[in-house]
């Protein structure tokens, strides 16, 4: 009979955490927590097969489950010495839901099931005390009405009209008539006129009642657990997480422990480190006379744990260390126990009830990125993990986040804040102020702008404007909110419990400092620190030299992987910027970079005059007058690179490209020239072509116009012999690549005029030796296809993918914007080829090439310098292949260390 239910309580459990997939990550871990003999109050998980199941069955359930069901409530009743829906002592359940994969607040959970009309009494005699079963029932009436007979029938009222917004109304109502502030203060009388309200209300929105059976009531948490998984926000949260449909959701029925009793009850949440900033202390937050969701939803201002993690916030605070320091002890304990046994960062849930403490949950928690590499840092250096795993731990993500930019301290300090609140997600971030989530998505997803999501709190159903904001703030929540705990998952800047700001939503106007903000003014959040400053404060690059934790992370990186990792650059300050990145030399340096942008006027000018030529003598001339601006160019960079090799690409792109389309440029160039107009302009309109990007480019410039590869070649090879004989550079190795090869015999060609300028310039410099090498870019497939024979004159191979794609594909780079999103949308492609490498198509080529290549030369060095050299991914594939080295812009160099250092470990561990 297949099993669809598994025990956990009494000690030990059915299940472990290594079975996440088939209970849950919570069912999961309540039960190792279980089996490490914690105080988890006993319960069963029905398995996420029977979510699969139910499904695929139209909502009915496996036969046998039932029964299965009801065994499991036997045994918890037997441990608990209480049964089920006895009007005497009667059992309460949770009904929790729980995917493989955390997925915070998306899916629904219903607490105190069992409680009825025929069960309140009996609790009341066994606890003496109303208010607490009252407010139970209270709480069981709002989650049960809005989950099960509202959210899983289907039902999706407009904004303020759901059965959860109203009865909060309700609730409200009753406060303000009782003349109280906070729920704790409404009496069992109270409390119980609120239960009958609400009961009153839900038959008359609803059109059902609310049910008396607890049975009933078991059941249909069940259901509505299973329909969660395909609620509105469960499937849009999946969508930007990438989490499979398929996967499905476990349900847990745990035993009930009650934090709302009174003032020596509570609950809370923690993290075993600090979650924003990866310190190593136990961080977190609690209420007294509490339940479930109340320190998450931010209904009041939740409390420190303990004394070490207040801030200049909450030092004023009781802290659970002081009211509660035996409980507060045996947690710390726990959670110490946790972590050695769990080995990494741990996200727990706990309930203290009269004094007495219940873990409800724990897992992996989730970190920014500034966290992950500290926490990573951290346990390796205290042996609780090895350097391997801890550089495992670290996703490219995470460490993009370390590279993120940050307020600029100098503007900061010269600025006034707005408001102060918690740091719940680092980073700098400015950006028109929204306060919508639709609004969010619109203007910062379709229009592409930069917007800030303020809201008083955010809820699951903000998510989609929380993806397309730079950053969130709210007024309310702790750092264990929604807001925060989202925003941490994205590595999103974001600033929570802001308590000096106030939404106005009906005028749409952030209140803050005693000014008002409106709707599409700048703001500027400093995350790492909870500063608002009001305006656009520049941002600035972070201080990786002094970060000691992202250099020791970064060498343990480079001590596994195999790959060098270069960096595409074209001028001395990339260079300089990737170096400082760890880049180990240039893998692309684009000679045409030298005509556009600053100082490139004359350059420019020089080359104009150059392609409009229409004689060897006019060219030559044109190319005496640029030459100098060339080596000058060639120069810098070598002196910047300190002795890294530096690949130089002789000119590229179509000619065309490079003609002046003004006409006081035309009129300048024809002058300078000396020519007419019209004999300019026939000129131009013979460079024109068809395809310019399957025309007259790359090579096949250098084999119609010579010189045109000989004053390159020349310009390469001086800079290299002056900064050689300077002798402030050693190991100077400049690397002569021609694009766009498809032959040997262009090579050969070529390489002619190199020798002979080889020659020239030995003799010129009176040098011996030179030092230098040959080689091709790979970017068409036929010399991907022909690699043996290329490689007899290439010493060096570098593919181009971007190319090889294009070609590969026949898509043209430049005009997949009208199908390839469509393509995506579709699913006819799993991703862009052009950001990730096309492994099975592309990828072919490229073993094939290196493969071929080294069958002539085996000693060929193999690198890549398409925009792929800095994907993650593409990375890992090029050392599968066996590449050198890649290359990539210089922002990306340390995610592409990352990816070598994982792709090297992932090799190590499948062998
Ligand atoms: P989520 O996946 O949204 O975190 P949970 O299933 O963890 O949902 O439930 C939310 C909260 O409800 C928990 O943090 C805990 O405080 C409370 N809760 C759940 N089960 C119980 C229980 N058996 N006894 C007391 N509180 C519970
Ligand atoms: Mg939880
Ligand atoms: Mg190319």
């Amino acid at each position: 009979m297949a099993k669809y239910v598994y025990f956990f309580g009494g000690g030990k459990a059915e299940g472990k955490s290594e079975m996440k997939n088939l209970l849950g990550g919570k069912g999961a871990n309540l039960a190792e927590m279980a089996n490490l003999g914690l105080p988890v109050p006993p319960g069963f998980t029905i398995t996420t097969e029977v979510c699969t199941l139910y499904y695929r069955n139209k909502g009915k359930y496996p036969a046998e489950l039932k029964k299965q069901v009801e065994d499991n409530l036997k045994k918890t009743e037997r441990i608990m010495e209480k049964k089920f829906g006895d009007p005497k002592d009667p059992l309460l359940v949770s009904v929790r839901s729980g995917a493989r994969a955390s997925m915070p607040g998306m899916m629904e959970t219903i607490l105190n099931v069992g409680l009825a009309p025929s069960t309140i009494p009996g609790l009341i005699a066994k606890t003496n005390n109303p208010r607490f079963v009252y407010d139970a029932y209270r709480r069981l009436i709002m989650m049960y009405s809005d989950v099960v007979m509202e959210k899983a029938a289907g039902i999706e009222p407009a904004g303020e009209q759901g059965i959860r917004k109203q009865l909060e109304a309700i609730m409200h109502q009753m406060k303000e008539k009782k003349g109280v502030k906070l729920d704790t203060e409404l009496t069992a009388d109270d409390l119980k006129e609120l239960a009958a309200q609400f009961k009153a209300r839900v038959l008359k929105v609803l059109g059902k009642p609310f049910p008396d059976e607890p049975m009933d009531q078991l059941w249909g948490s069940v259901s509505a657990v299973f329909q969660s998984w395909n609620g509105r926000r469960a499937v849009e949260y999946r969508r930007i997480e990438r989490i499979p449909d398929e996967w499905g959701t476990a349900v847990t029925v745990q035993t009930m422990v009650f934090g709302n009793t009174g003032e020596t009850s509570a609950t809370g949440v923690g993290f075993t480190r600090d979650p924003a900033t990866g310190r190593n202390i136990f961080y977190g937050e609690w209420l007294p006379n509490a339940q479930g969701e109340d320190v998450v939803a931010g209904i009041r201002t939740p409390l420190p744990v303990n004394e070490a993690g207040k801030t200049a916030h909450t030092k004023g605070l009781t802290s659970l260390e002081k009211a509660m320091p035996a409980a507060y002890k045996q947690l710390n304990a726990i959670q110490q126990k946790l972590e050695k046994h769990y080995r990494d960062m741990l996200d727990i849930e706990f309930t203290i009830e009269e004094g007495r403490l219940f873990m409800l949950q724990c897992r992996v928690g989730k970190r920014n990125g500034v966290a992950a590499v500290k926490i990573a840092v951290d346990m390796g250096l205290e042996k609780l993990i090895k350097p391997e795993e801890a550089v495992l731990r670290v996703k490219a993500d995470a460490l993009v986040q370390c590279l993120l930019p940050m307020v600029d301290p100098k503007a900061e300090r010269e600025s006034k804040p707005l408001a102060k609140g918690l740091p719940a997600g680092p980073g700098g971030a400015h950006g028109m102020v929204v306060f919508t989530a639709d609004e969010a998505a619109r203007r910062g997803k379709e229009l592409h702008e930069k917007v800030i999501l303020v809201r008083t709190e955010t809820s699951p159903e903000d998510v989609h404007g929380m993806h397309a904001a730079q950053a969130i703030l709210t007024a309310k929540g702790g750092m264990t909110s929604h807001a925060a705990l989202v925003a941490r998952g994205w590595g999103k800047c974001c600033i929570v419990g802001c308590s000096g700001i106030a939404v106005d939503m009906d005028r749409k106007v952030l209140k803050a400092g005693g000014k008002e903000i409106a709707e599409g003014a700048w703001i500027t959040l400093n995350g790492t620190s909870g500063t608002v400053y009001e305006g656009k404060l520049p941002l600035v690059d972070p201080d990786l030299r002094n970060n000691k934790d992202f250099r020791q992370f970064m060498k343990w990186v480079d001590s596994f992987r195999k790959l060098g990792v270069r960096t595409n650059a074209d001028t001395p300050q990339d260079a300089r910027k990737a170096l400082e990145f760890g880049a180990e030399g240039i893998g692309l340096f684009r000679t045409e970079h030298m005509f556009y942008g600053e100082g490139a006027d004359r350059p420019l000018f020089l080359l104009r005059k150059m392609i409009a030529s229409s004689t060897l003598e006019e060219r030559r001339k044109a190319l005496d007058e640029l030459y100098p601006f060339m080596k000058a160019d060639m120069k810098a960079t070598m002196e910047a690179m300190q002795g890294h090799p530096v690949t130089i690409r002789t000119l590229d792109p179509p000619l065309h490209e490079f003609v002046p389309k003004d006409t006081a440029r035309l009129e300048e160039l024809a002058r300078a020239l000396n020519i007419s107009m019209e004999e300019l302009q026939k000129r131009a309109e013979g460079l024109h072509e068809t395809n310019p990007m399957m025309g007259h480019r790359g090579v096949r410039l250098g084999v119609t116009y010579p010189e045109v590869t000989e004053y390159q070649v020349r310009a390469i090879l001086e800079a290299a012999a002056e900064v050689a004989l300077d002798k402030k550079v050693k190991n100077v190795l400049p690397e002569i690549m021609i694009p766009v090869t498809c032959a040997k015999s262009e090579l050969d060609d070529q390489k002619k005029i190199i020798d002979r300028v080889v020659e020239e310039v030995k003799a010129k410099y009176k040098l011996k030796k030179l030092d230098y090498l040959i080689g091709t870019m790979i970017e068409l497939p036929r010399a991907a296809l022909t690699a043996d024979k290329m490689a007899e004159t290439a010493e060096f191979f570098s593919f181009g993918t971007n190319d090889l794609t294009q070609m590969t594909f026949g898509f043209s780079r430049d005009d997949i914007g009208s199908f390839v999103p469509e393509y995506l949308k579709k699913k006819l492609l799993p991703e862009d080829p052009f950001q990730s490498l096309d492994q099975e198509g592309v990828g072919q080529l490229i073993r094939m090439g290196i493969d071929r290549g080294r069958s002539t030369r085996a000693k060929l060095k193999v690198g890549i310098c398409g925009e792929h050299g800095g994907d993650y991914e593409s990375v890992k594939f090029c050392h599968r292949v066996g590449m050198n080295y890649v290359s990539c812009s210089p922002f990306r160099v340390p995610i592409a260390r990352l990816a070598a250092a994982h792709a090297a470990l992932e090799e190590k561990k499948s062998k």
